[in-house]
């Protein structure tokens, strides 16, 4: 599932080549996708208009429209990638991790479409279904942005309250854009469990967390989503930890499958060693 990392990729492949492009024309026949707007209704507000940017909090992603138009929000759902087109018929891509066992891509899994005026297309292709288009997205239910929260900010969300900090993590109303990989793979970099009740966390274990948090995202936006983290191979029977060799744990935490490493990440109350 698309977390932060792999929709900032799919936000800036839209803000460096589908800016400023007049559109010419949009797809938005797919009625469940394009909820709760009627077919032509998108068609009617974006055509003739240009996207002039993109912003991104945690998992959310919209587009603002010139002319004072509305807000196009996109959620990339549970495997949402966009596909930009050139005029020249060049396609990039970014969002949903590419599966190794994709099937070739079939023209009713395009789930929405901007038509530019020059010839090129903004598609959203999803082939689960899961992906949401809709104006004027709300976004105030989320916490700051993952990428954006300060050092403060974080010490503060994830120490409040007495709830396990992998559910903390994963709370979008707290912290926007971590999901379920991203959170496996920063309790681990902190050497965190992810059972440690928030109120026992200790300034360095929240401090700890922030950093593995940074390192986390910036790795995963460089290495092409979360996917690639360094805990993520092991997340299996039999697994174990790449750093210190010890046997992998799974349960079930914030009521996701959860991995974690069975000897730096034992004590529930966070404290390492
Ligand atoms: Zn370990």
């Amino acid at each position: 599932m698309p977390e932060l990392p792999e929709v900032e990729t799919a936000r800036s492949l839209i803000a460096d080549g589908a800016l400023h492009r007049r559109i010419a024309d949009v797809d938005d026949s797919d009625t469940f996708v394009c909820r709760p707007h009627s077919p032509g209704e998108l068609r009617d507000v974006l055509t003739g208009r240009t996207l002039t940017a993109a912003r991104r909090r945690g998992k959310a992603m919209w587009c603002e429209t010139s002319g004072d138009g509305p807000d196009l929000g996109i959620h990339l759902g549970m495997g949402g990638r966009i596909v930009v087109t050139t005029e020249d018929s060049r396609a990039v891509e970014g969002g949903g991790p590419r599966r190794r066992d994709a099937q070739p891509r079939k023209a009713e899994w395009d789930r929405f479409t901007l038509k530019f005026a020059d010839g090129g297309s903004l598609v959203l292709f999803d082939k689960r279904r899961l992906g949401r288009v809709r104006l004027n997205p709300g976004i105030d239910a989320l916490g700051p942005d993952a990428a954006e929260v300060t050092p403060a900010e974080f010490r503060d969300l994830i120490t409040r309250g007495s709830v396990a900090v992998k559910a903390r993590l994963l709370d979008q109303s707290k912290i926007a854009g971590v999901g379920n990989l991203l959170a496996d793979e920063i309790l681990w970099q902190a050497g965190v469990s992810p059972v440690a009740r928030t109120d026992r966390l200790r300034r360095a274990d929240a401090d700890r967390l922030y950093r593995a948090l940074g390192a986390a995202l910036d790795s995963a936006i460089t290495r092409g989503g979360v996917h690639t983290g360094d805990v993520i191979q092991a997340r299996h029977p039999g697994g174990t930890c790449p750093r210190c060799g010890a046997e992998m744990r799974h349960g079930t935490v914030g009521g996701r499958s959860t991995w974690w490493c069975s000897r730096e990440q034992a004590s529930p109350a966070g404290v390492q060693g």
